[in-house]
């Protein structure tokens, strides 16, 4: 048991950086998502590496926990800094954006005055999205 678990964690460390440099190139992305990239590189590596090398990273505040998946998947951010999202119902593509300085003072007002706190989830239509339809 005792051999087992360790060789998981020698495992996972190996794996540790990848996920990062993965992530980092995906901006965001599932633990399936990010298992079909790291799969390009690494084809043995399983879901369940993946899920438990991504749970201690967010942990450890290497990456964070970004808006869910269309689909309610958890989905990670490389970026660790506040922001806010907005996220493509067409495709399910999501962007970083940093608006909630200028919106946030809005809908205090609109509330009457009440405390807002957090970040903003903004859904649309890419304008990927957008072209297609128009066509
Ligand atoms: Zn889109
Ligand atoms: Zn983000």
């Amino acid at each position: 048991m005792i051999y087992n678990s360790s060789m998981q964690a020698v495992r996972e460390t190996k794996y540790t950086q990848a996920i990062i440099d993965v992530l980092a190139e995906l901006g965001h992305g599932t633990n399936s998502d990010i298992a079909t990239k790291l799969r390009e590189s690494y084809p043995d590596v399983s879901d369940t590496t993946v899920h438990r090398a991504t749970t201690r990273l967010a942990e450890r505040g290497q990456i964070s926990v970004g808006p869910r998946d269309i689909d309610g998947s958890l989905r990670y951010d490389a970026n660790t800094e506040p922001h806010d999202h907005f996220i493509c119902t067409g495709c399910r593509g999501i962007r970083d954006i940093d608006i909630a300085k200028e919106i946030m003072p809005i809908v205090q007002e609109a509330l009457g005055g009440c405390g807002v706190d957090g970040r903003l989830e903004i859904k649309g239509l890419c304008i990927h999205c957008n072209e297609r339809r128009a066509k």
